[in-house]
This record gives structure tokens, sequence and C-alpha cells, in this order.
């Protein structure tokens, strides 16, 4: 029976560029093909383990030509596609490249076609040589065979047919030659050869194609006539996949075109890592970090993971056992000996052998990332800037339990250097005497010079770390302290910076002071304490979050929906003239007083970037005096 179906517009979208697509390596649908037919290859493979109904085979593809009738075909005997599947891979859009692919040409207005290359846009590259295609297959599942045929304009049709073999052929009945395009390029056995080895080279199965050898010489044979030929059909891939082969015979183009090809980017990596282990576990992996973070990095509906292939069989896509959840960006696949094929995602999670991979894997990845902070350091800031925030939380979210493995591959930015250090070259650069690691929140060295606290910490020369990421803090505090040297929060903590007679100073007059300072205190309801600050120079007042929980802290919390609210207190200068004329005040005329204390608790608020409780207040408040 014969239906002829209508094409559904995201697909025919997706056609018409490939119809009418001016792209200059219309080439990369061999790869494509053939990527689709080692990956059917696979999953009958995949199936014969697990289920004895379906039969193995000796796996392979093939390209052959056929000039006279001007057709080009691939073939496999992998899984196959029942007419469902029939319908519904190749009559829409499966694949989330040639969507993405799409999404991407949609927001520009000239597209740029040049980029189809960069895409897995799978099947339908097909129709950038082919005027018509058929589709021969025939299910592992369910023994029916059908066809699949198409012009590639409004509709294709399908119908039932013989055909024999288990698996998927597909004839390409190629274009007519243009003044800019020999389509009989793709028939030329030099040609197909060529492009096998250059896009297919790692694919596990043979790939074979008609190849012309020469007939052995006969006696009789004459010499002046051409010698005689035949057509044998020639495994052209070396079928060792990429990331078997030593890493002297892999050339950076090689691996970056394997990456670009597998993870579907159009990009470089920015690095690739190589391991290759043996011993008592074996096993090869190849990971690498892709130049800009994949737009679903963040994305918890995403599953994370490394590709797990044992003994060069492809058993999962998305292994989340094999790398932690940190590292989540680094894309790239392992390759064990030791693991059984039908292996279960149950067993994953109990696995020893996977356990101890994923472990080396981790390790692998944070020697290489730190081995480019050491020696490409420009490199390495253009990770840190797409990728440190993974890190960070890497530490944060293990309460610091990673401390040793990631605290030096973190950098921050100096305020004296007014760049990117780790925490051991702000150590290194620590003045005499300095104790602690001193840090404050801002988004930048501008918003941080005018906080109150720095007069007295710029003052000694001592260097401060600026946070400008949310999880900054709550990442110092999962690790506390850095070579036994403390995180200070200079918005926060007590300083220990001002010479030790000023200090005794200081706490003597809190003494005489006591009743003035409960009588502030008095004045402000939505505060813990008023104190005689112990940091400030210029400034009249400071205000302080006690306990662990920043200011910081309760904005990114709060924004979680969080119920937070960290404990002020507002440190007053002893030395500011405002102090005397506050004390004064509230002595004589309570209510001017309390007025006056509200406002300068405003101002310190507002200095950490905090409104106040209740603005309306303030504003009433603000406006008589300014009536005065
Ligand atoms: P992708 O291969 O990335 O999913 P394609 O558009 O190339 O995207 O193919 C769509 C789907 O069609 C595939 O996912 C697969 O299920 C099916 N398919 C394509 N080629 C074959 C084949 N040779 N054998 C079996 N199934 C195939």
């Amino acid at each position: 029976m014969k239906e002829t179906k209508k094409f559904k517009t995201e697909t025919k979208k997706l056609l018409d560029m490939m119809i009418n697509s001016i792209y200059t390596h219309k080439e990369i649908f061999l790869r494509e093909l053939i990527s689709n037919a080692s990956d059917a290859i696979d999953k009958r493979h995949y199936l014969s383990l697990t289920n004895t109904n379906i039969p193995t085979a000796d796996y392979e593809i093939k390209v052959e030509a056929d000039k006279d009738n001007r057709t080009l075909t691939i073939t496999d005997n992998g899984v196959g596609m029942t007419k469902e599947e029939l319908e519904n891979n190749l009559g829409t859009i499966a694949k989330s490249g040639s969507k993405e692919f799409l999404e991407k040409i949609a927001n520009e207005k000239t597209p740029d076609v040049d980029i189809i290359g960069q895409f897995g846009v799978g099947f339908y590259s097909a129709f950038m040589v082919a005027k018509e295609l058929e589709v021969y297959t025939k299910s592992v599942n369910d023994n029916t065979s059908h066809v699949f045929k198409s012009e590639g304009l409004e509709s294709y049709e399908v119908e039932d047919c013989d055909y024999n073999e288990y698996g998927t052929k597909i004839v390409l009945h190629l274009r007519d030659n243009t003044e800019d395009d020999n389509y009989d390029n793709f028939m030329d056995e030099y040609e197909i050869r060529q492009l096998i080895k250059k896009y297919s080279d790692y694919v596990r199965y043979p790939i074979k194609t008609w190849v012309t050898k020469y007939d052995p010489k006969d006696d009789k044979d004459d010499e002046s006539k051409e010698p005689k030929t035949h057509l044998e059909l020639e495994t052209i891939n070396s079928m060792i996949p990429i990331w078997k082969k030593n890493k002297s015979e892999v050339t950076d183009e090689e691996l970056n075109n394997f990456y670009k090809n597998k993870f579907m980017d159009y990009q470089d990596p920015l690095f690739s890592i190589n391991v290759n282990v043996e011993g008592m576990l074996t096993y090869n992996a190849l990971l690498f970090i892709p130049k800009k973070p994949f737009y679903d990095m963040y994305s918890d509906r995403q599953d994370k993971g490394l590709q797990l292939y044992t003994k060069g069989v492809f058993i999962l896509d998305k292994c989340k056992e094999l790398i932690p959840d940190y590292l989540r960006f680094v894309k790239g696949l392992v390759d064990s000996a030791d693991l059984p094929l039908n292996i279960s995602r149950e067993m994953l999670q109990e696995d020893r052998a996977i356990k101890k991979i994923a472990s080396n894997v981790e390790k692998k990845i944070l020697s290489e990332l730190s081995r480019v902070l050491k020696n490409e350091r420009e490199k390495y800031e253009e990770f840190f800037k797409d990728y440190g925030l993974n890190l960070k939380f890497g530490l944060y979210e293990n309460y610091g339990e990673k401390k040793d493995k990631l605290q030096d591959l973190i950098i921050l930015k100096s305020y004296n250097e007014d760049k990117n250090i780790t925490f051991s070259e702000y150590v290194e650069k620590m003045k005499e005497g300095q104790k602690n690691i001193y840090y404050a929140i801002g988004k930048d060295k501008a918003a941080v010079e005018k906080l109150p606290q720095m007069d007295l910490v710029k003052a000694k020369g001592y260097d401060v770390l600026i946070l400008s990421d949310d999880v900054d803090e709550f990442m110092l505090q999962a690790i506390k302290s850095y070579n036994e040297k403390e995180f200070k929060s200079i918005n926060q903590d007590d300083l220990g910076l001002i010479d030790e007679e000023e200090s005794k100073k200081i706490d003597e007059l809190k003494e005489t002071k006591k009743d003035f300072l409960a009588s502030f205190k008095e004045a402000l309801p939505g505060v813990k304490d008023v104190v005689l600050s112990k940091k400030l120079v210029d400034a009249p007042c400071c205000v302080t979050a006690d306990g662990g929980l920043s200011f910081e802290m309760e904005r990114v919390l709060k924004a979680q929906n969080h119920e937070v609210k960290a404990d002020r207190i507002l440190e007053l200068n002893p030395n500011h003239p405002i102090f005397a004329k506050l004390e004064g005040l509230a002595n004589v005329d309570k209510d001017e007083f309390n007025k006056v204390a509200n406002m300068l608790y405003v101002e310190a608020l507002l200095q950490e970037g905090i409104l106040p409780d209740d603005p309306q207040a303030f504003a009433k408040n603000l406006t008589e005096l300014l009536m005065k």
C-alpha cells in the first residue's frame, strides 16, 4: 500500500535550506549518512546482546556508486526502521542538531549557510546533492520492510517492499551538474575514498567501497595495451576509534573534527584531554572543554554525563556516574574494557570500576586545569570566565570537601593588582604582619573603593579580593581559610587592623559611652546592637552583619525565596564630629536625636546597597531635616 504524506513545516524549512543550499562543502552529507548507519549498527548490536531473537551480523557499511544511473547508495546492516519509525524519523526533524541549526539561522537576517557543516544536520543533508532519494529498510524489530521515497519538496511516500536484508539502504539520485557544482564527483572512486577517510575514519564498522585493482600480469598480455583491472570491495576506514589511537598519531585537527562531529559544536574545543590507562583497570577517555558553554549547561532537564563505551561498543549517551556534577560542562567519552556490555543504569551506580574511572577522570581534568592555569594563563582566564562558577559551586556544594582539589583553581579579582589572582598569589604578596586574607563584596574595584571600611585596609596596603559572583562568599565560608590564613570580610568582620593602643582606647570609651550607645540602640528598633567601630577612619558609621550570615548572603538567599535576615550591627566612628554632636543631642532633644540616628543608620545601610525597611519614614525624616 502506498501512502503519501506531507512534510511538517519545520522539516520543510530545513529541506528548503538544503535544496537551495549554496553551501560549498556539500560533501558532508556522506559523513551524516555514514554516521546514521553506524548508529543504526550500534543499536542492532546492542539489541542483539540483550535479545536473543535479534541476530548479529558481520556489520558493515557500503558506499556504492552507479555512474550509469547517477546514483550513490549507502547500505548498512543495522537495526533498520519500522514503518512508524520511517515516518517519525525521516518525516519530521528528530534531532536537536537540525533544530539548533534552524534556530540559529532563524535569528539572522542573512543566514550564513556556510555554518551548515558545523551542525549535525543529519539525514536531510542528502538533499544538498540528491534530487530524489529512496530509503529501503527492514527492521530487526518487526521483520517488515518498507521504502520511503521523496524529492524533498512537499511530501514523501511510504510503501511496503521486499527488501530482504536487515538494515537500511539509501539510494541518492544525484542532481544534475551545474556550472558551480559537479555532482559526478560523488561517484568518483578516489573522491569517495577521500571523503570516507576524511570524515569517517574512526567509525568502528568497516566502510567499504569498490576500488579498482590491477589484474595480475599475464604473459599473454600485450604490453602496449592498458593494464586490465577489476573492482574489489575494500574497507577504507582505519576503524580504530580516535580515542584508542596513540596520542602521537592523532593531529589536533582530527581531534577537533571528531569533537565537533560528535558533540555537535561548531567551534573547536578550548582544550582536550586524552586519558589512556592500562593495568588493573583499562580504559581510554577523551574529554573536551567546549569553547563556549553549551546552552543547556545549567538546565536541570538536561541529562549530564559522559558517553560510555565498553570494548568499543556504545552503551550509554549520558552516564552521569562518570563525572561529578560540578564538571558537567565537560564533554567526552569513556571506553572501558572492564565493564559488561549489558550493564544497566542501576548497576552503574554501584559499579566499582565506574567509581574508580570517575575519580580518575575528575583528577585528570583538574590536573589539566591546573597545568593550563600555570602555563597558559590567558587561556585559563578564558576558561574561568565561562566555567569558573562551576568550580566555585564545586567548592560550596560539597561543604568544602573538595577544598584541596579545587581551591588552587579559583581566581578572583585583586584590588591592588586589578587582575585575577589565585589565593596562593594573594598569600605570596601579603604584607609583613598581615594575618588574614581580606575580601570585599562589590561588582568591581570602583564599587569596593567607596566602602567606608576600605580606608584602613588601603592605608595598610593590604590587598583585597573582590567578590562579584553570588556564590563567592558562600564558597569562602565553605573553605574557611587558605594555608591557615582566614578569610575576612572587610564589610563584616572585625579586621583587627587598628593598633593596640587605639583599640584599648575604644574599649575604654565603650564603658564611658554605655548609656549613649544604649539610647542609640533604643532609637533603632531594627538593629541588634550599636557599637564603637574599630575599622573606620573617615566615615561616621557603617553597618555590619552579626554571625555567619552576611548581607550578601541574605540578598542571594532572598532572591531564591528564602526568608532570611542578617542581624544588623551599627558601628559608630567615635572620632567623627557627628558622634559628639549626637551625644549632645541625645540629652536635649530626644525626638530630634531619634531622627538623626535613623538617618545615619539608613546612610550606613545604603552604603551596603541595602534599602531601608521603611523608606516612607526615611523620606519624611529627611524632608523635616532639610526644612530646618
Ligand atoms: P539523527 O541521526 O541525528 O537523529 P537524522 O535526521 O540524521 O538525525 O535521522 C533521524 C533519525 O532517523 C535517526 O535518529 C534514526 O532513528 C533514523 N535513521 C536515520 N538513518 C538511519 C539508518 N541508516 N538506519 C536506521 N535508522 C536511521
